[in-house]
């Protein structure tokens, strides 16, 4: 059973690709930020909790967003998961090492999406989601064929997530470049590192990707060969 990782900074592209990856490859997506916003919407002590870190673009504590991981996966027999959003810390990154490992599953690849801070800013105050299936749009360069309508599945229910605008992008960036960029040295050293450039359309970053996943498994892992991690 073959996983991917999605790695980047908010507003590179991950959610996006995700959800082709779902329906072209039938892999299941589990983004951790999709579980902490229905946690706190459901009014849960914990929703309570992570909603003020979420709004004010901070991470949530490793061992809340570990929890949510490893109940996913222990409910799920997918084939191939792809984990969107997560992990964010090297403690994240351990966890999941372990938590696949113990399952019997393989990390495949962590495609690292770059996209550069300028472009960042313009799609995060741009992006706005359908709250009844997902769908991902922007007000430039993907609105709605019709105002106002999902054209997905029809709903008029179209949100702007709360901590979308440029204070908390900020706190959310410094939070990525802090914590989560040093995953792009461990991810190396296991030679599962994949870099795409996220700065190309939509279609060619999904092709992209294809190409990764459709690659014959290399002999190596890369330079790092012989302390490279089998999980
Ligand atoms: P992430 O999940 O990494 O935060 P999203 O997939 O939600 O990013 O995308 C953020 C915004 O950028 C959305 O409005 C989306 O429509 C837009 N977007 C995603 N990929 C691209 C792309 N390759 N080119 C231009 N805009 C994109
Ligand atoms: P996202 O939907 O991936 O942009 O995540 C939205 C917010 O949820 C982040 O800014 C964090 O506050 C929180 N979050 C999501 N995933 C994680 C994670 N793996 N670790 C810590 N916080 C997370």
């Amino acid at each position: 059973m073959s996983d991917i990782i999605l790695l980047g900074p908010p507003g590179a592209g991950k959610g996006t690709q995700a959800r082709r990856l779902v329906e072209e490859r039938g892999l299941v997506q589990l983004s951790t930020g999709d579980m902490l916003r229905e946690a706190r919407s459901s009014g849960t002590e914990m929703g309570r909790r992570v909603a003020e870190v979420m709004d004010r673009g901070n991470l949530v504590t490793d061992d809340i967003v570990i929890g949510l991981i490893e109940e996913r996966l222990a409910a799920s027999k997918a084939a191939g998961f792809i984990f969107d959003g997560f992990p964010r810390t090297l403690a994240q990154a351990d966890a999941l090492g372990a938590l696949l490992k113990r399952a019997g599953r393989h990390l495949d690849a962590v495609i690292e999406m770059r996209v550069d801070d300028e472009a960042l800013v313009r799609r995060i105050t741009g992006r706005f989601t359908c709250g009844n299936c997902g769908e991902v749009y922007h007000d430039l360069t993907r609105p709605t064929a019709r105002p106002g309508i999902c054209d997905a599945c029809g709903s008029t229910d179209l949100r702007r997530r709360a901590d979308d605008n440029e204070e908390s992008l900020r706190t959310r960036l410094l939070e990525y470049y802090k914590n989560t960029a040093p995953l792009i040295g461990y991810y190396y050293a296991l030679g599962k590192l994949r870099p795409v450039d996220g700065l190309d359309g939509v279609d060619a970053v999904a092709a992209a990707i294809a190409a990764i996943l459709d690659a014959p498994p290399a002999a190596g892992k890369g330079p790092l060969d012989a302390t490279a991690e089998t999980h």
